[in-house]
């Protein structure tokens, strides 16, 4: 299992967002964070994280390895920044520059004369020096951060993940007919891993899991939701996933079901509604691991 990571608004440590973790969430237990003892509210966090995504903080809960860098750029000067070796094989999600200080020097890229075919993941970035325009101010030496979020390969090579990754960018980009497309896959290869390895290792479960694991692997995507899933919790004495979450997917399921179909989403479909099913498809895919997990520490 991934470990994604959030932090303590406390102290600032940073939490693994591990089995143990997301165990305790779903069992409903207090959540404290491990150095200061602050109670840990997840589900506000997660919408907190939801609401700076122009920030890129929320590929943290993803697993993501954000960096905070400095650089000096100059009148004139175009700063080159490699960032490959930050990255290695992995995959750029988000960059941003920040002017600090008094230099006067704005920090922008520019993406040649074909801007839509610049390639946005590009790991050598040109940063170039500009003046505010119409302002008159001497301009001389500027800070600047850097911010970069990126996805190590190790999560790249985790498909349900990868799909995650693509519709958190997808989100970040205001482009929701992407994002509802990439948003339910996760879910659908999590319930195939669940039941393959159920089916699998059939014998070694009670009869009634083997009786719905027989019946679940011939079912759809929401039966398998909606019947199923709760019916394997209640079995592991797990508490079924929130009804704010379930509804959170049948929203998703609905306007995934238009697009396929009609080739449209909700006219009225929010920014609001865009977090809800982004949310509730991000912790559906960490309940199935933890059921997964759990499963296999119980029975092996
Ligand atoms: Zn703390």
């Amino acid at each position: 299992m991934f470990n994604g990571s959030m932090h303590c608004r406390n102290c600032n440590n940073k939490l693994s967002l591990n089995f143990d973790f997301y165990k305790k969430y779903f069992e409903k237990h207090e959540i404290r964070c491990d150095l200061c003892q602050e109670i840990i509210d997840f589900e506000y966090e997660v919408k907190f994280l939801f609401d700076i995504y122009g920030s890129g903080h929320y590929y943290q809960l993803l697993g993501c390895n954000g960096l905070l860098n400095n650089a000096v750029i100059l009148p004139n000067q175009p700063l080159r920044l490699d960032i490959s070796e930050v990255i290695e094989q992995g995959r750029l999600m988000y960059i941003s520059y920040t002017c600090v200080g008094t230099g006067g020097l704005v920090p922008v890229e520019h993406f040649g004369n074909e801007p839509m075919r610049y390639p946005r993941d590009n790991s050598i970035r040109i940063i170039y020096p500009c003046k505010f325009i119409g302002s008159d101010r001497a301009v001389g030496p500027t800070n600047i951060n850097i911010i970069i979020w990126y996805a190590p390969k190790i999560l790249l090579e985790d498909i349900p993940i990868m799909f995650m990754l693509d519709s958190f960018q997808s989100f970040y980009e205001n482009n929701y007919r992407n994002m509802i497309l990439t948003m339910q896959t996760p879910i659908e290869i999590e319930q195939n891993i669940l039941f393959n390895y159920l089916k699998t290792n059939l014998l070694s479960f009670p009869q009634d899991m083997q009786n719905m694991t027989v019946e679940f692997t011939k079912t759809s995507y929401s039966k398998r939701q909606l019947s199923y899933l709760p019916l394997i919790s209640k079995t592991l004495n797990m508490p079924s996933l929130d009804n704010a979450i379930s509804s959170g997917l049948e929203l998703l399921n609905k306007q995934r079901n238009m697009l396929v179909h009609e080739g449209r989403i909700d006219n009225n479909f929010s920014f609001d509604n865009a977090k809800e099913c982004l949310i509730s498809s991000f912790i559906t895919v960490q309940y199935y691991r933890v059921i997964r997990e759990y499963i296999f520490r119980v029975f092996h």
